[in-house]
């Protein structure tokens, strides 16, 4: 006969893949607040960087699509099958410049390949790229661009959830400019 001491089951969060037990567990499966709001923000700027649009480091806007209207692209005669999945005319915004960037092959011939590339004034290379010093040169500014960019995005449909600002300032002011944080904060404030 052995006497069973119930002990919490440890599980395991889904953003930092620390311990959790379910009774101090956040949003169902998160160790904390923080790694709750850090998960959303992640996801919000996936989709921010796959936009190209914006600069994933200052988060301005270095492109616009424009897309006419469907009769005018009729009138242009651009075929259905185009059409269909036809997003638009790109424009470079002013904080748009050109980038050389280098790709260093892989199969052993040590060869580099530059080209150039749309790249932010910022001086991000690959506007996908994340550069935490970049973007803490001038935060004043940042705090701007990324506001600028949530709201922008939720207006045209990219992010289904408006940004909230003094939730978006408290969690920057709380985190001490986790912006990635501060994304899923303004996005699912309470
Ligand atoms: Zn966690
Ligand atoms: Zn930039």
């Amino acid at each position: 006969m052995s006497a069973t001491t119930p002990h919490p089951e440890t599980y395991t969060c889904r953003h930092c893949g620390g311990p959790r037990e379910q009774a101090t567990s956040v949003g169902g499966s998160f160790c904390s607040e923080r790694c709750l709001y850090q998960h959303r923000g992640e996801k919000a700027l996936r989709q921010i960087v796959s936009d190209h649009r914006w600069c994933a480091t200052c988060f301005r806007q270095i492109k616009t699509t424009h897309r006419p209207p469907e009769s005018e692209l009729r009138s242009m005669d651009v075929p259905r099958h185009i059409r269909d999945v036809f997003i638009g005319f790109q424009e470079r915004t002013e904080h748009a410049t050109e980038g050389v960037d280098i790709d260093e092959r892989t199969d052993g011939s040590s060869r580099r390949i530059e080209y150039t590339r749309t790249s932010c004034s910022c001086g991000a290379v690959d506007p996908c790229d994340r550069h935490e010093v970049l973007r803490e040169l001038d935060p004043a500014e940042t705090i701007q661009s990324l506001w600028r960019c949530l709201n922008s995005l939720e207006r045209d449909g990219t992010l289904q959830r408006r940004p909230e600002k003094d939730a978006y300032i408290e969690a920057l002011r709380d985190s001490d400019r986790d912006w990635v944080y501060a994304i899923g904060r303004a996005l699912y404030a309470e």
